[in-house]
């Protein structure tokens, strides 16, 4: 086993822990480990909301989560040498659950959770019709993840670390900051809101203290999208074998990471919509010295997957079209495309028995794969999602016969209002 150079105590909260890591991006926050070069090494992650959701039948926990808390990251690492310009070249050694033996009373350990949440506190991708906080228990076994809220299902997980990315320089978070917040002043009411804007309330930024915390608190950017470093890019193929190229933008790289996933499906679509779990992961790091300019990879980081995807080889897929579900045209518009999709393949599971919360969480936490088909054939963009259909424990393919229904069990748990 690599060296454990970020641990955790999966007994303590993320802020009392040996080494404090971060919830926000700021290039003045320490480095807590220094690697070398070429170097392999094992970190602890927490779940994103430091153990904020329990393995019970309530979703009011997923209706309370705390936003303003995550993501809860391991780092920042800096590698030696590294410099501005270069690319900071990452392999996915391993990655995985906390072993079953270390079992603790927190997420992460031999079980995660799939939640939907409300749309006053975050929404998803299909919120319009699913406003409610709904969630879900996974257990694990070995690679298969199986849950007594959704009967019928078994399948095996896609592990990875749904964010990980190097730190912004100073120069590179300002951009960030104006250009979210000139989009977040079009339209600053909006329920969910369009971005999150820096926010110095529950902000944990590793080694930094007195003024240089107020100072970096009040501009730190939040850590929900993806940008420029990586950061919650949630690709469900950064599996082990991944090789990641990040470019580097402060001294050191200062590369973090967290939100570490069993399992999800393409889009990780109810938002909290992987498998959410605590685990570890295990890297190694080198260099390529001025990278970014001469692979022109500046902006966005490149990968090479990693290949012990779950092996499926037949699949159930449904196409949608931009065409809203009140009969209105839309412009090659994929993002309502994919949503047609998926409330497809939801309205069709509900035909054997589920309900559609139940039908959702499949789609985001199931390894589904989601497709922009077509996005030239004016007016219709055309985006598919494939469901493998083994992950059903009865035939779900179409037949003269009808469908089998399954027993939708105690359901998914909601929360009370
Ligand atoms: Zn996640």
């Amino acid at each position: 086993m690599p060296e454990v150079v970020f641990p955790l105590d999966s007994t303590k909260k993320f802020t009392e822990q040996e080494k404090l890591g971060h919830n926000r991006w700021h290039p003045d926050i320490p480095a807590q480990v220094h690697v070398k070069r070429d170097s392999t090494f094992r970190v602890h992650c927490r779940e994103w909301f430091d153990g904020a959701i329990h393995n019970d039948d309530s979703a009011d926990d997923v209706r309370d989560a705390p936003l303003s808390t995550v993501h809860v990251l391991s780092g920042p690492i800096a590698v030696e040498g590294a410099q501005p310009g270069d690319l900071l070249v990452v392999d996915i050694v391993d990655v995985g659950p906390i072993p079953q033996e270390d079992s603790g009373p927190l997420a992460g350990q031999g079980w995660g959770y799939t939640g939907i949440f409300a749309t006053q506190n975050g929404g998803g991708f299909l919120t319009e019709q699913f406003p409610d906080a709904y969630k879900v228990i996974w257990d694990f076994r070995g690679q298969q993840a199986t849950s007594r809220h959704v009967p019928g299902v078994s399948f095996t997980g896609i592990v990875h670390p749904g964010l990980m990315g190097t730190a912004p320089s100073h120069e590179l978070l300002a951009k960030w900051n104006a250009r979210e917040g000139a989009l977040i002043a079009t339209d600053p009411e909006r329920v969910p809101a369009l971005a999150l804007p820096p926010l110095p309330q529950d902000a944990i930024l590793g080694g930094l203290t007195g003024d240089a915390f107020e100072r970096a608190a009040a501009e730190a950017a939040r850590t929900a999208p993806p940008r420029e470093n990586g950061g919650n890019q949630d690709i469900k193929n950064f599996t082990k074998g991944t090789r990641v190229f990040y470019p580097v933008f402060v001294d050191g790289a200062n590369l973090s990471m967290g939100d570490l996933h069993f399992s999800q499906g393409d889009g990780e679509i109810t938002f909290c919509g992987a498998i959410e779990m605590g685990g570890f992961i295990d890297l190694h790091v080198d260099l390529i010295k001025g990278g970014m300019s001469t692979y022109g990879v500046t902006e966005n980081a490149i990968f090479m997957p990693g290949n012990t995807d779950p092996q499926y080889s037949q699949w159930l897929a449904f196409s949608g079209t931009s065409v809203t579900l009140d009969g209105e045209q839309r412009y090659l518009d994929s993002h309502l495309s994919y949503q047609r999709a998926c409330l497809h393949a939801i309205d069709y599971l509900t035909k054997f028995g589920y309900s559609p919360e139940q039908a959702y969480m499949i789609l985001g936490a199931a390894p589904i794969e989601g497709r922009l088909s077509g996005v030239v054939d004016i007016p219709n963009s055309c985006s598919t999602v494939y469901l493998p259909t083994a992950i059903f424990d009865f035939d779900v393919r179409p037949s003269a016969n009808g469908p089998v229904q399954v027993d939708p069990g105690m359901g998914v748990p909601r929360s009370s209002f």
